[in-house]
């Protein structure tokens, strides 16, 4: 069985920039943003689903996710939320499955934004590594990166677990407070880590 690791953290704490890490060291990197991206580009397995749900005014002349407007629909409405979720979600976890059965590396890492949030992943990782790093920092990160306020980015924040929540549920921790050459250097203690478990699992 393919030993997977599911990678979380808080938006802008640095899942992308450890993945990108464990990826150098030869570990196979499966990011359900990236597969929800894909899902909802032109021609994507999920537009016709959503078009069928929502109605045509959520795509974009060009056929993919109108992002916008399906924010707007869902910002106020708990169902519409609910009803778009129930049609990524699955999708998102079957892609997920196939990537992951058909790496080929000693082990996956599984990003999953939303992981402590959203059950369903429980059962297919057999080790959950957070990336940490303190609110402030995530915030600053997630300014520079993106141009959003420091208003948008807590409020993004502010709709997913809290960090004590989120640290509950680490095998491992991630510290990403400092420099990236920190980063480097955990990350490639618990590639260490995980190549030896992969080996016995
Ligand atoms: P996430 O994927 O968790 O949202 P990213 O990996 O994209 O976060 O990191 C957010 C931003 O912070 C990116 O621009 C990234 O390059 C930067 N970053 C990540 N870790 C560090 C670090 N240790 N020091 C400085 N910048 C960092």
């Amino acid at each position: 069985m393919t030993f997977i690791v599911g990678l979380t953290g808080g938006i802008g704490s640095g899942k992308s920039a450890a993945a990108a890490l464990f990826a150098e060291l030869g570990a196979a990197v499966v990011d359900t943003d990236a597969i929800a991206h894909e899902l909802t580009a032109p021609g994507g397995a999920a537009i016709e689903p959503i078009r069928s749900a929502f109605g045509a005014e959520v795509i974009t002349p060009n056929g993919a996710l109108d992002r916008a407007a399906m924010r707007r629909r869902v910002f106020a409405d708990a169902q519409a939320k609910a009803r778009l979720e129930a049609i990524l979600h699955p999708m998102i976890r079957a892609e997920a499955d196939r990537r992951s059965a058909a790496a080929r590396a000693p082990y996956v890492v599984l990003v999953v934004p939303l992981l402590v949030e959203s059950g369903g992943y429980g059962s297919r990782v057999q080790r959950v590594a957070v990336v940490d790093c303190p609110e402030d920092i995530q915030v600053a990160r997630v300014m520079s990166r993106s141009g959003l306020s420091a208003e948008e980015a807590r409020a993004i924040m502010a709709a997913q677990v809290g960090r004590e929540q989120r640290l509950a549920a680490a095998d491992d921790v991630i510290d990403n407070g400092g420099e990236l050459a920190g980063l480097r250097r955990q990350v490639d203690a618990l590639h260490r880590h995980y190549l030896e478990m992969a080996a016995v699992s």
